[in-house]
């Protein structure tokens, strides 16, 4: 379970806050959307969340820890209930797919032999058992966007974060990640928070949306009644941007 209570988070130098007393709460198990436009506010709540950036008022609970208030080693041994996909894949390029999902469990103090096991469940589950020596200059996007959805999986963490994941693939790949976090979900009952500029994904994968507008929430509801009858203004000039099937 996620919560966000009250969270406000203000740059030095600017006149309002990122984030403008933030609350909401995803459940355990769901699939929840974070959208909005670029300068809503979407990398400092993830920020604010990975312990990057740190709130000025209000708390952040994670799987039960608050995490707003803890530094370093506590910190770091919260995160692990949080796994994070990026955007850009950020693997590391001397590292194979096998060593790139090992790494966290490696930092994380795991027995070499019992990360290499946990590595190699966590490729085969994300469908790559056929790349584990491979390199990622020698993968597609996809290939290393599942391996990023492996790595983020490998503490077992209760709570899935996909930043922007699906903005650096093609459609077929992007449809195709979605399918992959949607059955994550239902197979491991990882809890996923997918932040996106993109409505469209919010609509193919999510069971909750949150629309942010200026730091501010302006929707929060069950998807399909929050995309059949928007109420701000943002969601509406974006609904016209989808397509229903
Ligand atoms: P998004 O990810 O939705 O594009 P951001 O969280 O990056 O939005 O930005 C929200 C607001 O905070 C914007 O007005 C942005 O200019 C401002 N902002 C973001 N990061 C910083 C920073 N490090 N210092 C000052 N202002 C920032």
């Amino acid at each position: 379970m996620i919560i966000f209570d009250n969270v406000t988070k203000k740059y030095r130098g600017m006149s309002a806050p990122a984030l403008d007393r933030v609350s909401f709460t995803v459940d355990a198990g769901a699939i929840c959307g974070v959208v909005g436009l670029s300068g809503a506010g979407k990398s400092t709540l993830i920020r604010c969340m990975t312990g990057l950036e740190r709130v000025d008022a209000g708390s952040i609970s994670i799987g039960g820890v608050n995490v707003s208030g803890l530094r370093g080693a506590q910190l770091r041994t919260a995160q692990r209930n949080l796994g994070v996909v990026f955007q850009h894949f950020n693997l590391l390029s001397q590292r194979t797919a096998l060593q790139n999902v090992m790494f966290p469990l490696e930092i994380a103090g795991v027995a070499h032999g019992e990360a290499c096991d946990r590595a190699r469940e966590l490729l085969d589950i994300v469908g790559l058992s056929d790349k584990v020596n491979s390199y990622p200059s020698k993968m597609s996007g996809g290939q290393q966007q599942r391996v990023g959805i492996a790595r983020a999986l490998a503490t077992n963490p209760k709570v899935l974060l996909c930043d922007e994941f699906t903005s650096a693939l093609d459609p077929i790949n992007s449809k195709s990640i979605l399918e992959l976090i949607k059955s994550l979900n239902a197979d491991l009952g990882v809890t996923v928070l997918i932040v996106t500029h993109q409505l469209s994904i919010a609509q193919q994968s999510c069971d909750r949306l949150i629309v942010i507008d200026e730091g501010q929430i302006v929707e929060n509801g069950p998807a399909q009644t929050v995309l059949a009858s928007p109420k701000s203004r943002i969601l509406r000039a974006m609904v016209t941007t989808l397509t229903w099937s």
